[in-house]
C-alpha cells in the first residue's frame, strides 16, 4: 500500500466497516472538540464512481443511505439495487431541470436545488409520483465561478419562493468550501453557510425548519463541524481515492 495516499481504497465488506467506524468517530470527536451533541451530525457516504455490485458490500456494512453527484448514474445504480428495499439515495449534485423527473422518482434528499425553476420542476413530477423531497438550497460560499450553487445576496428571495411548493421539504443550505489549503479561508466558507442559515431563519416561510447544513467532505470535514455542520459528505475516506478526476463541477 502506498503510504502517500491518505485514502487507500476499501475492498471487503470489513475494511469499509473500518473506515465508516473510523471517520464516526472523527465525526464524534470533532463535535466534542466543538462542544456540540455527535447526535446532531450525520454521515453521508458519497458513492459516486463505485460501481452497483460494489456498493453492496456498502450496505452489508451498514449504509443506509448514499450520496450520488449525477443523477443518472445514481437512477443506474437505485434501479440495480432496488432489491435492497431500505436503501435510500440523495442527489448532491447539480441538476438539469430536465433532468427533475429522475430526481423525483427515486431520490430521498436532494442538496443542490438553485433556482425556482428547478423547483417547480420537481414539485410537478413530484406530484406524478406522489412521492416528497428532502431538499437544500446549493449556496455558493467560495465565489469561484466554477461552482454551482446561488449567491448568498440570492437566498432570501429564493427561500421565501420554496414556500409554495408542498411536494418539497425544505431542510436547509449546502455548500462546497474553496479547495484550499488555507484552512481559515476555507472554515470562512462553512461560517458563512452557518451565518447566512441563522439569517434565513428569521424570515422563512412559516414551517420552513432550515436546520440542516450540508457541508464538509473527507478533506474538511471537521473544520465544517467546527462551523456547524449537520451533514458530512465523505466519499474518499471511506471507500478509497477515485481515480477519476473530480467532477462536482460539471453539468450532470
Ligand atoms: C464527491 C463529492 C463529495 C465527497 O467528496 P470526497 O472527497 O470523496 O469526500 C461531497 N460533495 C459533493 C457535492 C461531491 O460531488
Amino acid at each position: 500500500m502506498n503510504d502517500s495516499n491518505p485514502f487507500p481504497q476499501a475492498e471487503t465488506i470489513e475494511q469499509l466497516r473500518q473506515n465508516l467506524a473510523s471517520i464516526r468517530a472523527r465525526i464524534d470527536q470533532a463535535c466534542v472538540d466543538a462542544g456540540r451533541d455527535p447526535q446532531e451530525v450525520r454521515l453521508l457516504p458519497v458513492s459516486k464512481t463505485h460501481p452497483a455490485d460494489y456498493l453492496r458490500l456498502a450496505y452489508a456494512a451498514g449504509c443506509r443511505m448514499l450520496g450520488e453527484n449525477k443523477v443518472q448514474e445514481a437512477y443506474q445504480k437505485w434501479q440495480e439495487l432496488e432489491d435492497l428495499g431500505d436503501l435510500e439515495w440523495s442527489v448532491i449534485g447539480h441538476l438539469q431541470t430536465n433532468k427533475a423527473k429522475y430526481v423525483a422518482r427515486f431520490a430521498s434528499e436532494f442538496h443542490a436545488l438553485d433556482s425556482v425553476r428547478l423547483a417547480q420542476a420537481l414539485n410537478q413530477r413530484l406530484e406524478i409520483e406522489d412521492r416528497y423531497l428532502d431538499v437544500l438550497v446549493q449556496i455558493n460560499t467560495s465565489g469561484e465561478e466554477s461552482k454551482y450553487g446561488i449567491n448568498p445576496e440570492q437566498a432570501p428571495e429564493l427561500i421565501a419562493q420554496l414556500g409554495q411548493f408542498s411536494r418539497l421539504r425544505v431542510r436547509g443550505l449546502m455548500t462546497l468550501a474553496m479547495n484550499s489549503e488555507d484552512q481559515e479561508a476555507v472554515r470562512g466558507c462553512f461560517r458563512q453557510l452557518r451565518e447566512l442559515r441563522d439569517s434565513l431563519q428569521k424570515i422563512a416561510p412559516a414551517g420552513m425548519q432550515l436546520t440542516e447544513l450540508s457541508m464538509g467532505m473527507s478533506g474538511d470535514f471537521e473544520l465544517a463541524i467546527a462551523e456547524g455542520s449537520t451533514i458530512v459528505r465523505v466519499g474518499q475516506a471511506i471507500f478509497g481515492a477515485r481515480s477519476q478526476p473530480d467532477s462536482y463541477y460539471w453539468p450532470s
